[in-house]
């Protein structure tokens, strides 16, 4: 599993060029590290792997499946507003003055990109009045990323203060 490794520099992924973890350091009693075991795949690769062997794709299909969630309440519990993200742009209604065309990439096209990712992840909370602390239902709209920049250009929020004053001035 793991490779106890003294003199040679962090090891590489069995499986691809990236660079795995460490396991555990080793210490001498003057504090000097003198050993490191190292992971013998990368964390993708390692988390591929563990995914694979409970028949999924994704690790957190396994943390979500313990927790008795769907996939997309097991990653949202960790914001409190992205409890309210919707699995589309509420743009498409026009909301912002033009109607979104956003389409979302599907889990088989992130699964081939070899990203452990959803699709809902390229999809934003924004805080409709601009205020991040006001997370009252009725202030949070989910936006794809193309909606909510064009919505911070809308309210200027693209100025910072140097700006305007260049712009004003
Ligand atoms: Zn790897
Ligand atoms: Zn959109």
């Amino acid at each position: 599993m793991t490779k106890l490794c003294i003199t040679a520099p962090r090891p590489t992924c069995v499986t691809c060029d990236k660079l795995t973890n460490a396991v555990k350091h080793y210490y001498n009693d003057a504090g000097e590290r003198i050993a490191t075991s190292w992971r013998k795949y990368c964390g993708t690769c390692h988390n591929k792997r563990t995914a694979k062997k409970h028949g999924f794709t994704r690790i957190s299909q396994i943390s979500a499946k313990r927790a008795g969630l769907t996939e997309t309440q097991y990653q949202n519990q960790f914001h409190p507003y992205l409890r309210h993200r919707k699995s589309y742009c509420e743009n498409q209604d026009g909301r912002l003055g033009f109607t979104c065309n956003t389409v979302l990439p599907t889990p088989e096209m992130l699964t081939a990109a070899g990203l452990q990712w959803l699709p809902e992840q390229f999809l934003e909370v924004d805080h409709i009045d601009g205020n991040p602390k006001n997370n009252d239902p009725e202030n949070l709209q989910t936006l794809c990323k193309h909606c909510h920049t064009i919505k911070g250009i809308q309210n200027g929020d693209h100025l910072t203060p140097g700006r305007k004053t260049l712009m004003n001035g």
